[in-house]
């Protein structure tokens, strides 16, 4: 063994000690440091020839890199959807790469069950039945991914053809019809070898809202003349929270053929409330669903849940067949179910995280941050400088500037927020204006940071205006 190898292994508990109390520093004072550090990466260094150890490292580290993290975890970054890391949840992280369990398959190990476990707590946590199988993957994209892959093998089903092993081109041109769909829907049809330009955009409805119109849905499948589609409902709209009426989606599977795919990425956490539980009424009809956990669940970066009601064709699509891994069974082990061979038991900070707090202590969370965007958001309406776009649907608040809100003016107010190391909010257009989301979904928020983001937004705005 190398002698800084064999030195670390025989002062490994140290090391990790040392690893805990700068972890515990920074993770102390994540509702004081600065919310962002725009423009503060180092330039790259040369390869250590000699390594400097793991203290070394750590060393090294906190000087260089460790000053430019931004606080992301923190109370008042609201950009995207970002959620933090709850204090079970970052303790089932660090265990994961402590026990670095491979999740691929059973054998061996308990660990596949524990992702068993979780997924079914899950399931009951989005009001979902037993007919929905799920997976553990990196993010929603990949959710995203999973799903329309399902949806894909479906088509040829419906077809009398199989995609997974006569390729995309059996199916000719397939329809995918969406009112708001996210970026990540456009991106998964490129990698499916389906096509960014077989998204095809339904009208929503009228009066400032992203969800879709049922009529013009039903509409766009009557005039496939009976070929089957797949149906991209949203439930949560990144700019808005719109939410489409499920329940209605579903129903026109009486009339039309179609996969329905439900991106519920952070929406899907209504269902945890039962004041907005009904925006998810209907997601159990869903053939696939996506939800994030990375975002308003509060585990760390990455995770999400893939759930479909047609194991089955997954596993034709992500079967990884070889003489040592042995054929796909009626309870096929993961790596027939996702785009990963080998993966890390990413279920073991969610299944914390839901044993620490439970179904109530996350409730709370989520009512929480959806109070504290409506705060934000009565703020910014009493704020002449600024403009709400849209009502507080949930938990993010979308506003511009009152005047002239051109793209460089919203751009340099967004910049001048994460200079000012208050608050980080990301830009975005809708309906056709420049505009700024602020999205809370981090577990530590409270009314005092809801208070300084919005004194942080009424000075950039004065100086914006200046
Ligand atoms: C965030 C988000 C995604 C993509 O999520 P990643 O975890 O970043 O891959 C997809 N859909 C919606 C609605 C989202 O909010």
């Amino acid at each position: 063994m190398h002698p800084t190898l064999a030195d670390d292994l025989s002062r490994l508990p140290e090391l990790l000690q040392s690893a805990r109390d700068v972890a515990a520093r920074e993770v102390s004072g994540l509702g004081d440091r600065p919310v962002a550090r725009p423009g503060a990466a180092p330039s790259p260094e040369r390869l250590p020839a000699e390594g400097a150890g793991a203290e070394g490292a750590l060393a090294r580290f906190a000087e260089r890199w460790a000053p430019g993290f931004s606080g992301s975890a923190g109370p008042r970054y609201l950009g995207f959807v970002t959620g933090g890391a709850t204090p079970a949840a970052l303790t089932g992280d660090w265990l994961t790469g402590a026990y670095d369990q491979n999740v691929s398959g059973a054998d061996g190990s308990s660990a596949t069950a524990l992702e068993h476990e979780t997924l079914g707590w899950l399931r009951e946590l989005f009001g979902l039945s037993e007919v929905h199988s799920g997976a553990f993957v990196t993010g929603a994209t990949v959710s995203n991914t999973v799903g329309l892959a399902i949806a894909r093998e479906w088509l040829g089903e419906r077809q009398g053809v199989s995609v997974s092993r006569e390729g995309v081109a059996a199916l000719g041109p397939v329809d995918v019809l969406s009112g708001s769909p996210h970026s990540s829907i456009a991106k998964a049809l490129s990698v499916l070898g389906i096509g960014r330009d077989r998204l095809r955009r339904v009208p929503v409805l009228e009066g400032n809202r992203e969800a879709v119109d049922v009529e013009r849905l039903a509409a766009a499948l009557d005039a496939l003349g009976g070929r089957p589609a797949v149906v991209v409902a949203n439930a949560g709209t990144v700019n808005t929270v719109d939410f489409d009426d499920l329940r209605a989606v579903a129903a026109l599977k009486e009339r039309y053929d179609f996969w329905l795919h439900v991106d519920a990425a952070f929406g899907g956490f209504a269902a945890l409330s039962p004041t907005y539980a009904h925006l998810t009424d209907g997601l159990d009809a869903a053939d696939s669903i996506c939800v994030d956990l990375h975002k308003w669940l509060n585990v760390p970066y990455d995770a999400a849940v893939q759930f479909t009601r047609r194991q089955d064709l997954q596993v034709q699509v992500f079967h990884n067949a070889s003489p040592y891994l042995g054929p796909p069974t009626a309870d096929p082990d993961f790596l027939h179910l996702t785009p990963e061979n080998s993966r890390r038991l990413r279920a073991l900070p969610t299944w914390f995280s839901l044993m620490a707090y439970g179904h109530e202590g996350h409730r709370e969370i989520v009512e929480r941050t959806i109070a504290l965007a409506r705060r934000l958001g009565e703020g910014i309406a009493e704020v002449p400088r600024l403009r709400l776009l849209a009502p507080v649907r949930l938990n993010v608040v979308c506003f511009t500037l009152a005047d002239d809100p051109t793209q460089e003016r919203v751009h340099a107010l967004a910049r001048s927020l994460a200079d000012s190391g208050e608050t980080f909010v990301t830009p975005t257009v809708y309906g056709g204006t420049h505009a700024l989301r602020a999205a809370f979904s981090n577990w530590r928020t409270s009314k005092a940071d809801t208070d300084r983001v919005l004194d942080a937004l009424v000075r950039a705005a004065a100086s914006a205006h200046a």
